[in-house]
């Protein structure tokens, strides 16, 4: 473990609604970056269980069951509590105050123009009857990332405009306090910066129900490969096909590591002679090599859950401090007055 005042590394802080287990999107989206950060950057996971509540306020429930899946999910990948700092929002009040105040800075018209508001507002079919909260979730997120004074923030493209949301709040913010009490952060995005789902829609996404999870079994990742969007023209085996839109051939790119065997593949089936059935059985052993040694030590994990709970305490206990003392600084930044 890094003592916090002698770890010099930078600080870098991504997290995930607690609304279902993480999913392969997840895995190349942000996980990966996460493991390969938490030795070289000083890194917070948060467990986004406020923002949760955010479009699921009539299903708490939901969120509470989940906020130790996700935890068992950070174990599962390989994510070390030794070196990382995974924390509850919620018993986070700090981040609660740092919104309230961030509010001020920031105007309705630019939260509705948010490119991944107004989508998610679409995919979520909630018309015009948007929970404000809902509305307001990128000023949380300002609130998360500059509560640790975070400078990197490893996530997926759909993430980046709110990394930009976060970065204009704190430059009004440093403008009104006349110096730079806070850092801007770097949204840090993949190569695959977005998985689509399996039904090939734009993303792979919990609330979507096109996802396959990284507790999956042998039988669902199966199902879910067989069911697959491919090539609706590709209707008999000697038919060229097509490899652009293909699920299937964008999941291959995103995880199977032999390029060469997979441009082969991509060449046989345009040309034609190359049916879905044989694409499809790769892309399952390519899964399943990759999520069966996480859905083992899950299980493992998951026998352990009074250990997963002291870890996440601590971790939020650690967090507690720097996000007080970095509401403290933003008060006294802004001049605001304090009853002693
Ligand atoms: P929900 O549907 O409830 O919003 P989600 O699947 O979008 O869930 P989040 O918890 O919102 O997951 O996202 C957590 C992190 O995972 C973010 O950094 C996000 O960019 C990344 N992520 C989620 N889905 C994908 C995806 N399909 N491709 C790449 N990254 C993703
Ligand atoms: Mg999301």
């Amino acid at each position: 473990m890094h003592p916090i005042t002698e770890d010099h590394r930078p600080v870098a802080l991504t997290g995930d609604r607690p609304t279902g287990p993480l999913h392969l999107g997840h895995y190349v989206g942000t996980l990966k970056n996460r493991l390969a950060f938490q030795r070289t950057h000083r890194l917070y996971i948060l467990i986004a269980d406020n923002q949760g509540l955010t479009d699921h306020a009539s299903d708490p429930d939901r969120i509470r069951r989940n906020i130790f899946e996700v935890a068992f999910d950070y174990f599962a990948v390989g994510i070390d509590p030794a070196e990382t700092t995974i924390c509850l929002q919620s018993a986070l009040p700090a981040l609660s105050e740092l919104t309230l105040l961030y509010l001020n800075y920031v105007t309705v018209a630019r939260l509705e123009r948010n490119p991944t508001i107004k989508d998610e507002i679409q995919s979520r079919g909630f018309g015009r009857d948007i929970p404000a909260g809902f509305l307001c979730y990128p000023v949380a997120q300002a609130a998360d990332i500059t509560g640790v004074k975070a400078t990197v923030v490893p996530v997926g493209e759909d993430q980046a405009p709110l990394i930009e949301q976060t970065n204009e709040i704190v430059r009004r913010l440093c403008r009104q306090a006349g110096r730079e009490v806070l850092p801007e952060a770097k949204a840090l995005v993949p190569r695959v910066g977005r998985l689509p789902g399996v039904d090939g829609l734009a993303k792979m996404s919990k609330s979507r129900g096109n996802a396959i999870q990284l507790s999956a079994s042998r039988d669902e990742i199966k199902q879910a490969v067989r069911r697959m969007y491919t090539d609706p023209d590709h209707l008999s085996v000697s038919d060229a096909g097509r490899v652009e839109g293909n699920v299937v051939f964008q999941y291959l790119d995103a995880f199977d590591d032999d390029t060469e065997t997979v441009d082969d593949l991509k060449r046989r089936y345009r040309q034609g002679g190359l049916g879905d059935a044989i694409v499809k059985a790769r892309l399952e052993s390519v899964l399943e090599s990759l999520i069966g040694p996480i859905r083992e030590r899950r299980a493992e994990i998951a026998r352990r859950p009074a250990d997963v709970r002291d870890i996440v305490a601590s971790g939020t206990a650690r967090a507690r401090t720097i996000t007080e003392a970095t509401l403290e600084e933003v008060r006294e930044a802004l001049g605001l007055y304090r009853l002693a």
